[in-house]
């Protein structure tokens, strides 16, 4: 006898169940879908110990008509399509008649649903493994739909599932997504009695976005809304420096769905190009639309995944669509890299070629009064405070470097007898910093700053709640963070070395950034972790000018750092450009070339 059968019908479903629910907030994802296909236009979801225990999802949509009480639950029961073609034509969210079979196969399921057409409404209860028993109830018209104990019948994966605060900051963000795209749906989300979400139906777009990220972001916001090539984008933009740590904030639907997609942020992101700094990342909630043959929702059984056929499109007027709402043109500059141009030998300093450029100078002759214009222009430079030759130079790396001045606000160009050093004033700021807290934290002894007046952020709840989890941790190097009832936390002690610097902005960002890695590591990285992200913030910025005495501040504090020619991520923060390779790149070839020159131009 053959090994091969075909499956029970139970056991079909049951497997069938775990491509769509994975966790309760699928299944909170389904019940919206289903609300929102049902044409309500307040949801209202309810959910006990992070939806495992109990999920309550209210609707004023349809409802659902007594007949199909009993078969609304079976597997592959839809109203939405019929035929072939209707699945190529398909406008709403669900139609694979999956939802309900699946959820009604892993968890205790309650209906109450009422109609316009029907006097009576239904109670459709369904226990696991049992026919469905319907019976007349009455409510006002929608839905109600009450999930019981996730996966009480398979502990395999009960098991799985995280703990209840985890779980319930998925749903929680579920419920944003969907809340920042449809402003014009109210939403309500409470947990265990308390309201985490509450935005009532027809909202505008930036209230919506107020209600769900707080104000100061939606004060920063720039509406997008932009066509080419049959894609439009609409929706809203943070002007930086208003951002976040992580991509946490990178909200993006096609045609109302909610979709990430890596090359959509990376077309934002690149929009943004210089305007934010590394490690921030912009606020963004975008909608794109675009022919529904275009786009294949079909493609992921939780519809997570949407794939567009065109995304290299889609993406470029992404970006168009970002950068016309900043005002800004497409003709970015090509940049011509010193490296293509000159073919310069440039490299990463290290210990040993850092040595060889810090000779002390000796007079040199200047070269450049022979009518040679010089490599690096003196306007890009900043000019010295003092102007004096004394005042603008700087012991290091056990020599004695000139300081040219600052290139673009981010590099400070040092010049000795050997060439050109090129070094990174974030960088090099950043590894003082994060070398002198570490061992402030090591030895416990952070100065700490009081602030006079306590900054309050507005934060999501999720991220008002996890941050004041971390409130220990943080203590111990620096920061006092309380809640401050709602959304909001107040922060009222800084590690020293940010206090110099820190603006509402910019505590924001590092809040992202600090539950980025509590999200991530471990207990014992976190704290360099902590320490690393707090240095970030606390150094220069690029784009900062900086006069000859900071910079020779920061050169002087680099020379005592233990990695002096990284940053605490581990990037180069010095280059150098030996004057040997910008002589050979011109053609300079030493005295004979020198001579030539002269007599070729009548000069003694
Ligand atoms: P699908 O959404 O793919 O059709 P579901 O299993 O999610 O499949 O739902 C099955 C059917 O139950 C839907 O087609 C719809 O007719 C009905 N239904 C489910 N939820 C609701 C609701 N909240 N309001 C009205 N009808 C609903
Ligand atoms: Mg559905």
């Amino acid at each position: 006898m053959g090994k091969v059968k075909v499956l029970a019908e139970d056991l079909v479903s049951l497997i069938s169940a775990g491509e769509v629910i994975e966790n309760p907030s699928s299944i909170v994802k389904e019940l919206i879908e289903n609300s929102l296909d049902a044409g309500a236009d307040m949801i209202d979801i309810a959910i006990n110990e992070g939806g495992i225990r109990t999920i309550i999802i209210s609707d004023n949509g349809s409802g659902i008509l007594r007949d199909d009480c009993p078969i609304c639950l079976q597997r592959h029961s839809t109203s939405k399509i019929s035929t072939k073609q209707d699945i190529d034509e398909i406008a709403t969210y669900g139609f694979r008649g999956e939802a309900l079979a699946s959820i009604a196969s892993v968890a205790d399921v309650r209906i109450i649903t009422q109609t316009e057409e029907e006097e009576t409404g239904s109670l459709i209860i369904a226990r696991y493994g049992e026919t469905p028993d319907v019976t007349e109830t009455s409510r006002p018209q929608g839905t109600t739909i009450e999930v019981t104990d996730l996966f009480k019948n398979i502990p395999a994966r009960r098991k799985h599932l995280s703990n209840a605060r985890v779980e319930s900051q998925r749903i929680q963000e579920v419920v944003m997504k969907q809340a920042a795209i449809l402003p014009e749906i109210g939403f309500r989300l409470q947990r265990d009695g308390n309201t985490l979400i509450d935005c009532p139906p027809n909202q505008g777009a930036s209230d919506r976005i107020a209600s769900l990220w707080g104000i100061d972001i939606a004060k920063s916001l720039v509406i997008v809304d932009h066509s080419s090539r049959k894609i439009k984008v609409t929706g809203f933009v943070a002007t930086p420096p208003v951002s976040r740590g992580n991509r946490s904030r990178e909200y993006f639907s096609i045609l109302k769905r909610p979709i990430s997609d890596e090359r959509l942020s990376r077309a934002v992101e690149s929009a943004y190009s210089t305007t934010l700094m590394k490690g921030q990342y912009p606020i963004c909630a975008l909608d794109i639309s675009m022919e529904l043959s275009k786009v294949d929702v079909n493609v992921h059984p939780t519809k997570r995944e949407v794939r567009i056929l065109d995304i290299d499109n889609v993406s470029d007027v992404v970006k168009e669509a970002v950068q016309k709402a900043f005002g800004k043109s497409d003709d970015v500059l090509e940049t011509v890299t010193l490296q293509s141009s000159l073919d310069v030998n440039i490299e990463p300093a290290s210990v040993e070629s850092i040595a060889e450029l810090s000779h002390t100078r000796s007079p040199q002759p200047h070269e450049d009064q022979m009518g040679v214009a010089p490599l690096v222009e003196q306007t890009l430079l900043e000019p010295s405070a003092e102007g004096s030759e004394e005042g603008s130079e700087v012991d290091f790396l056990g020599g004695v470097f000139k300081i040219l001045g600052q290139m673009h606000n981010l590099y400070i160009l040092l010049e000795s007898e050997e060439g050109l050093l090129i070094v990174d004033q974030h960088a090099a700021h950043e590894r003082v910093l994060y070398e002198q807290l570490r061992t402030e934290v090591n030895q416990d002894r952070v100065a700490v700053q009081e602030l006079l007046q306590p900054f309050i952020l507005s934060l999501s709840p999720k991220d008002a709640e996890q941050i004041v989890e971390l409130a220990g941790t943080l203590e111990s190097i620096g920061f006092t963070i309380t809640s401050f009832g709602g959304n909001e936390v107040s922060i009222s002690t800084l590690p020293e070395i940010l206090g110099r610097t820190a603006s509402e902005n910019e505590l924001l960002t590092l809040v992202d950034r600090i539950l980025d890695l509590g999200s991530k590591e471990a207990a014992n990285t976190f704290m360099d972790n902590l320490v690393k992200v707090t240095a970030c913030h606390s150094a220069v910025r690029a784009g900062q000018s900086l006069n000859t005495d900071e910079i020779r501040d920061i050169i002087v504090e680099l020379s005592t750092t233990k990695s002096k020619f990284n940053c605490c991520h581990g990037r180069p923060s010095m280059i150098r450009i030996r004057k040997e390779d910008i002589d050979r790149s011109v053609g300079r070839m030493g005295p004979d070339a020198i001579s030539r020159y002269k007599s070729r131009h009548g000069l003694k």
